[in-house]
């Protein structure tokens, strides 16, 4: 439920910025972004960001560029100069410095990393290779997952959906290649080129492995026939929204025995180092018995080779330049569009950020993110929530009954500012300051292994799943809360000098948006309490789908590139957030124009200024090859439609630019459902 992309493959960001500290922010609002050719009832899009759309082409080392990718390259900049201190070696360094110094030290010593060629992996390859037979498969997996390599299946914990209080193991559909299901089903010719790419990029990285290219390319067949298999077992991205397809509580007794009996459970649960488990989720019962069945038709020597391709995979963005740079040919180029790799300094930030985000996040923290920080956002948290309060109370369609379970649940959300109150403790990971792949593998372990140990105990509330430096926001359903980490709370989303106007159009509509996301189609059907319990009556719930509906058929006629239209019920959640989001961001922006006057600026009025904040905070150049992808994987639409999808359904915009019916930016009849 992010507020932004979160896909499969490693995102890539730019390096047009400087390289210190300093970067300079843009704006909350930028007169100087406008097209003042373009015609706001038009394409309010165009008209808020036409120039700086033209002034600001992609960098060649990212697939997409925004106004807020700004506020990205400032936080990488931060975290670097945090890294390259704590990277110098000093008996005063505190155990922290000492462990993200040394994660980046070993990162970016490129030299000790191509010497070393495949040997960090080399152990593990051996094992897969000596595998005596289809029994030991359990054994590997368990340790292949705990490494993070994609192998079959995901293994970790969850609260139960049906019960907010207990942290349940769940084994989900996983162990592919390619970013989603429908990749490997679909005949349209992109789906088949892509396929074909996919196959001569597992060839080429068996090559490196030192096979021949004839066997390579056989090896990488038959990654693609398991694969295949396993897809046809899979859910698509747009089911998976719905929980009561991704949950299917089940004894571990019917797993092991008639689900999936061919696996070795008792085996890989015992290896994986799961506390005992009685029950679990397993999400997809479809795809365990695909695998089932995969496992007996599969040759041993067809799993080695599976195994082989994950591992590798996983690991190559740390192993030497051959295999970074074939890796980023196929995820990086050919997928997102971007045409250069990032420098190394970027990666290895990131890696930090993703490995040990929560030591990294302490010193962000320190530098970036006061009190005040923290308490004028919570007062803008305050006033959108009571702008929910009354909108829900004001609704035609919904019943005393409903609204009174819908403000229940409204004052249950628990609001999460800036960093967690507790920090993750990773004293016990061992940080070698040569061993690059190493400290990724043992890291990684850690938190698979503190996810397993969560399964019953109680639930932690306190827990993020962001870290600080993050441009980003999410709503948990089943913790009931929404998170704004400090890296968000910046221009161009929030600025201490911004007026009220500015920053409710930016900030607020973000804040605005999490909290829609606890009454979209998906978070709806979550209690107070995070229980996945209905709260709504059938008559109720049936208005409620049909304004969905509406959201739906609209941004399933937003074409994304060439002949790829959006998928209206995948982006459904995001986009009733995006709507409700706006709106509640302009309630706030009226009750506070009602105590007091906010001048014109820049020869804007404070409505005017509220949606160019809104659209400007999207203005975004992105590849077509991004688009194409985001609009088969991610829930979010691209930032042309979160902009217009947005305002052409709002007669207050609408008002606010002078727009008439049959112009674009007036949709007859608008959706809303919040
Ligand atoms: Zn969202």
């Amino acid at each position: 439920m992010r507020l932004r992309l979160g896909i499969l493959v490693v995102t890539f960001v730019a390096a047009v910025a400087g390289q210190d500290g300093k970067v300079q922010l843009p704006a909350v609002f930028d007169p100087a972004a406008i097209d003042t050719t373009a015609d706001p009832c038009v394409d309010f899009y165009q008209y808020a960001c036409g120039t700086w759309l033209a002034k600001n082409p992609i960098p060649p080392d990212r697939p997409e560029w925004g106004r807020s990718d700004g506020l990205e390259e400032r936080n990488l900049a931060i975290l670097r100069e945090i890294l390259e201190k704590a990277a110098v070696k000093s008996p005063k360094r505190s155990p922290i410095e000492q462990q993200i110094g040394d994660y980046y030290a070993a990162c970016m010593d490129e030299a000790a990393i191509e010497k070393k060629g495949i040997e960090p992996i080399k152990p593990e390859l051996d094992r897969i290779a000596a595998l005596a037979d289809r029994n030991a498969l359990a054994e590997e997996v368990a340790r292949l997952q705990r490494d993070g390599v994609n192998a079959l299946f995901t293994f970790s914990s969850q609260q139960d959906f049906k019960n907010a209080d207990a942290m349940i193991a769940v084994a989900d559909q996983g162990g592919l290649g390619l970013p989603e299901r429908d990749y490997y089903i679909k005949d349209d010719q992109k789906s088949v080129e892509t396929r074909q790419k996919y196959v001569e990029h597992v060839t080429k990285m068996f090559q490196l492995l030192g096979d021949s290219e004839e066997r390579a390319a056989a090896r990488a067949q038959a990654v693609m026939s398991i694969e295949t298999a396993l897809a046809r077992g899979s859910l698509d991205v747009t089911s998976r929204r719905d929980p009561a397809k991704i949950y299917h509580k089940t004894r571990r007794e019917e797993l092991v025995a008639s689900l999936d009996p061919s696996f070795g459970w008792p085996q890989f649960l015992a290896d994986v180092n799961a506390p005992p488990i009685e029950s679990l989720n397993v999400a997809v019962p479809e795809f365990f018995k695909a695998l089932d069945s995969l496992i007996n038709t599969t040759s041993l020597e067809d799993w080695k080779t599976y195994l082989t391709w994950h591992l590798v995979n996983a690991h190559s963005p740390v192993l030497s330049k051959a295999f970074v740079d074939e890796n980023f040919d196929f995820y990086g180029k050919y997928l997102t569009g971007a045409q250069e790799l990032r420098p190394r300094w970027k990666r290895c930030v990131s890696f930090a950020d993703g490995d040990l985000g929560e030591a990294l996040g302490q010193k962000y923290v320190e530098r970036v993110f006061g009190a005040e920080g923290k308490e004028r956002t919570l007062q803008l948290v305050h006033t959108i929530e009571g702008a929910l309060g009354k909108d829900i109370m004001a609704l035609d369609w919904m019943s005393p009954a409903t609204k009174q379970k819908a403000i229940e649940k409204l004052h249950a959300v628990t609001n999460k500012i800036g960093y967690p109150d507790k920090w993750r403790d990773y004293s016990s990971v061992k940080i070698v300051r040569n061993d690059a792949l190493g400290n990724s593998e043992r890291a990684t372990e850690f938190e698979f292994q503190r996810e397993l140990n969560k399964i019953g105990r109680p639930v932690d509330h306190t827990e993020w799943g962001m870290t600080p430096p993050t441009v980003d926001a999410y709503y948990d359903a089943q913790l009931n809360d929404i998170n704004f980490p400090a890296g968000i709370l910046e221009p161009p989303f929030f600025d201490k000098s911004a007026d009220d106007a500015e920053n409710l159009g930016a900030i607020g509509a973000v804040i605005g948006h999490e909290l829609t996301h606890g009454f979209d189609d998906e978070g709806r059907q979550f209690d107070a309490k995070g229980n996945l319990r209905d709260w709504w009556t059938a008559r109720d719930a049936s208005e409620f789908e049909k304004r969905a509906g509406c959201l739906v058929d609209e941004y399933s006629s937003f074409k994304a590139v060439d002949d790829v239209k959006l998928n209206g019920k995948l982006t459904l959640g995001e986009n009733t957030a995006d709507s409700g989001g706006l709106r509640l961001a302009y309630m706030a922006l009226m009750a506070d124009l009602a105590d007091k006057t906010m001048p014109k600026t820049d020869g804007f009025t404070a409505e005017q200024r509220f949606f160019l904040s809104y659209a400007q905070s999207w203005c975004t150049n992105e590849s077509d090859e991004i688009l194409r992808l985001s609009a088969l994987t991610d829930p979010h639409s691209p930032a042309k439609f979160r902009v217009n999808g947005v305002v052409e359904n709002m007669p207050e915009f609408q008002k606010t630019f002078g727009c008439h019916v049959g112009q674009a930016m007036v949709r007859k009849p608008a959706c809303r459902v919040w």
